[in-house]
């Protein structure tokens, strides 16, 4: 037998620590690894399966467009991208979209769109705040923004022009706000910060402090985003409109595509302002157009509002019985349950053994993003795993 995982580790960059399962091949919110055994998916390729693993819209739309026309460059029209564009703005409060690869670029686009905006309209003012605890990406200037000693720490000095405040803390937003800030951007929910809530009026207060200062809200959708929460957008929840939106991950269904989305007023790119080679292609276009009529036109959004009511009264009973789970929180099909001590890695392997796949995203806390095409039966097939995996790790300690 090939001993993939060894392999991994002889010639990839040891970036990750991978669980010890090789996957090949998924449908729906099952995925099976190399050896046969199947898993019940809740991580989702970290909140990406929208439709869950080679739903047939994904697999059809790929299939059709790479027959078609796969890439060309941005030099040329191609009808995806401005059909994706176009139901993009026709559903959202924006005017204008620009296509990245991926989260990361979408949020590095949003800064300089904004730092251009800055120049244009606010005396240069060229700086970015963000918050702690906030995960915008890993290029140099996402990862100044991401106010997370860990991720900056190997990589200082940082490149300037982003102040880092607390989350949930308008004032702290205030007193950080400058002559020098064109801009805050924040995500609706910190999702890889453990699926950390504001306070319901919190964006809201943000919205009229940068409305005062003239400043823009750029809102980084990237996980919340494409009805991850129950609203297809995030801001459509919190009750404002931001200047600018970011998203990826669910967008492309499992293909890579980030978009920048903005109002007509801060759309101030100009020809040669920014750009990409992959960025809008014609197969991640045609994907994502594929998987975003499905959520629409299936009305995804309730249907998560739904099942994620009743993934969370299904946590919130395995609380009730088991004292070292602490609290469970999440919005829509974006949950977490935290633990009174640092045992959320052993569950996690003690799930992957049982046959369910979760994500550990701090020591003590467990993270859920299931497609949103999971059912109220799956969800209580996995609540059945996690209730005894639990229970094995809190009787071994
Ligand atoms: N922003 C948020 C809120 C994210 O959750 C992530 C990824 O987890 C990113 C940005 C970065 O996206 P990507 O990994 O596609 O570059």
């Amino acid at each position: 037998m090939v001993q993939w995982q060894e392999l991994e580790q002889k010639y990839l960059m040891q970036t990750v620590n991978r669980l010890p399962v090789t996957l090949v091949k998924g449908d729906g919110i099952r995925v099976w690894d190399y050896d046969g055994k199947e898993y019940l998916d809740f991580v989702g390729g970290w909140a990406v399966n929208t439709l869950g693993h080679c739903h047939p819209v994904v697999v059809q739309a790929i299939t059709k467009q790479a027959g078609m026309l796969i890439q060309t460059s941005n030099q040329f029209y191609t009808i995806p991208q401005v059909c994706l564009a176009e139901l993009l703005v026709k559903n959202s409060c924006f005017n204008r979209v620009f296509f990245s690869n991926s989260g990361t670029e979408a949020n590095e686009g949003a800064v300089k769109l904004a730092r251009k905006y800055g120049k244009a309209h606010l005396n240069n003012a060229h700086e970015v705040i963000t918050m702690f605890n906030s995960f915008h990406g890993r290029t140099l200037a996402m990862v100044a923004a991401t106010g997370q000693e860990k991720y900056q720490h190997p990589y200082i000095p940082l490149p300037d022009g982003f102040a880092n405040v607390e989350y949930d803390n308008v004032a702290a937003l205030k007193e950080a706000t400058t002559s020098q800030t064109c801009a805050v951007m924040l995500e609706t929910v910190q999702g890889e910060g453990g699926v950390i809530i504001p306070n319901k009026s919190y964006i809201k207060e943000v919205r009229h402090w940068c409305d005062q200062k003239g400043i823009l809200l750029i809102l980084d959708e990237i996980q919340t985003g494409i009805a991850r929460v129950g609203t297809l957008f995030s801001y459509q929840r919190c009750g404002v409109e931001p200047d600018i939106m970011t998203l990826a991950k669910g967008l492309g269904g499992g293909i890579p595509i980030g978009a920048i989305l903005a109002k007509e007023k801060v759309a101030v790119f100009g020809p040669g302002d920014h750009g990409t080679t992959f960025g809008g292609n014609p197969l991640a276009c045609a994907t994502s157009l594929a998987v975003m009529k499905y959520v629409i036109e299936e009305a995804l959004p309730d249907r998560v509002q739904e099942v994620g009511t009743h993934f969370l009264g299904r946590l919130e009973g395995l609380r009730v019985k088991l004292k070292c789970i602490t609290e469970v929180r999440g919005q829509g099909l974006l949950i977490a349950l935290q633990f009174n001590e640092d045992i959320a890695n052993k569950v996690m392997l003690s799930c992957l053994e049982k046959g369910l796949l979760i994500n550990c995203v701090k020591p003590n806390v467990l993270r859920f993003m299931p497609p949103l095409t999971v059912t109220r039966d799956e969800i209580d097939q996995a609540i059945v795993i996690l209730g005894e995996a639990i229970t094995a790790v809190t009787e071994d300690s």
